[in-house]
């Protein structure tokens, strides 16, 4: 008989009841240390006093009116947002997928109203994870996302992760946009070298092609700047955004450049839910933390040191760990064992990681981590490794 919950998802046995800061409490009292933050949504930590007091206050007042009305909390975000980033201009949304979804749109309407209604084509790269609608996985088609799914969404074209020449080839008359996830999530902490960011900067501007970072992972100050595309030194034409911009709260949004949204006119793009009072009560409250003056600096500090610690680890357990990567508060860990092996032999350490591609598990935790906290969790590391190898 089908479960009433539609069972798509495998979930380890776990209730958690309660969350503060970096510790989720289990239904039967063990206190979890929580590397993997809901998968990098809860940046703040959970519960955190001052989310809490942005929901319950805007609760108390006006939940949602639709985008019929002007909403002074989503207005004060886009500016918020405006002000801290390359962009010009913010869409809401409630998830990464919607935000993928309007970045595609966008790219196609802009060559559209240019005059090239050919320039349709997307170019994403292998490793890529995009979301779960229809146009997310024909840009990142992976076999268990897109078997019995098709016909797949045309226009999409997918290249070799890294690789400038096939990129720099496949860039054509048809292309409107090329998508990349500066550090890749899903596939396993990937990171895109600042010179290969600069190089597909510099390819999209002679061309003419969209650039799309899609930053909805590795975006809001989880590499220790508020964007991962910063430490590069260039800016993408269209980003996408959503998981720590609300904190535990569902909200994403798409910022883009004038002349990249110049398409996007009334009428053209829309969403019930996006933008609501109470998300963007919730993510301004979110956005002004990270913001804050030397809050980025600590994550960065922090990122350094629980990276060099790690480095140790792997010493110490040269049988189960070879590599770390990542940058700030996003770190993959290479198993040499399955990483779903390794994250089950966590939870009986009371530690929460959370499996990616490629053998990597992945720390994202919230941005909060202390100090006391990051020792905490290289001993129950240590620990899961020292498990980990005497199962073989
Ligand atoms: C999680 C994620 C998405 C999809 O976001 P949802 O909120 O699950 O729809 C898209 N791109 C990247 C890089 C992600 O990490």
């Amino acid at each position: 008989m089908i479960p009433s919950v539609l069972p798509t998802y495998s979930r380890a046995p776990l209730h958690f009841v309660k969350g503060e800061g970096s510790w989720l409490i289990e239904e039967d009292g063990r206190r979890f240390l929580d590397l993997g933050s809901g998968i990098a949504v809860a940046a703040l930590g959970h519960a955190h006093p001052i989310i809490v007091e942005a929901l319950t206050s805007q609760a108390q007042k006006l939940w949602h009116v639709s985008n019929l009305y002007e909403i002074p909390q989503q207005q004060a975000l886009a500016d918020k947002l405006v002000d801290a980033t390359f962009a010009d201009t913010v869409f809401f949304t409630n998830s990464g997928t919607e935000s993928m979804e309007l970045g595609v749109k966008m790219a196609r309407k802009y060559w559209y109203e240019k005059g090239q209604p050919g320039r349709v084509e997307i170019i994403s790269f292998t490793g890529a994870f995009h979301g779960r609608s229809s146009a997310a996985i024909a840009a990142a088609p992976t076999e268990k996302m897109v078997k019995g799914f098709g016909p797949l969404l045309p226009g999409f074209v997918q290249l070799p992760f890294g690789d400038m020449d096939a990129l720099k080839a496949a860039v054509t008359d048809k292309t409107a946009a090329i998508i990349i996830e500066p550090i890749q999530g899903e596939g396993g902490i990937n990171v895109v070298p600042d010179a290969m960011l600069q190089e597909i900067r510099k390819l999209c501007d002679d061309t003419g092609t969209l650039f799309i970072a899609d930053e909805i992972q590795c975006g809001m100050g989880r590499t220790g700047r508020l964007f991962a595309h910063e430490w590069a030194g260039v800016t993408p034409d269209i980003m996408l955004v959503a998981k720590g911009i609300g904190g535990g709260f569902p909200l994403g949004a798409v910022l883009a450049t004038e002349d990249a949204a110049s398409g996007m006119v009334a009428g053209t793009h829309g969403s019930t839910y996006g933008g609501n009072p109470l998300g963007c009560a919730v993510g301004l409250a979110v956005v002004n933390a990270i913001t804050e003056p030397g809050f980025l600096d600590e994550v960065n500090r922090k990122g350094a040191l629980l990276r060099q610690k790690l480095e140790g680890l792997i010493a110490e357990n040269p049988d189960v760990f070879t590599e770390v990567r990542g940058q700030g508060y996003m770190l993959g860990l290479k198993c040499k064992q399955p990483p779903v092996d390794v994250v089950k032999a966590a939870y009986e350490e009371e530690l929460i990681v959370v499996p990616a591609a490629d053998n990597v598990i992945r720390l994202l935790p919230a941005l909060t981590l202390n100090e006391e906290e990051i020792a905490e969790a290289i001993e129950r590391l240590d620990r899961t490794a020292k498990a980990v190898a005497a199962q073989g």
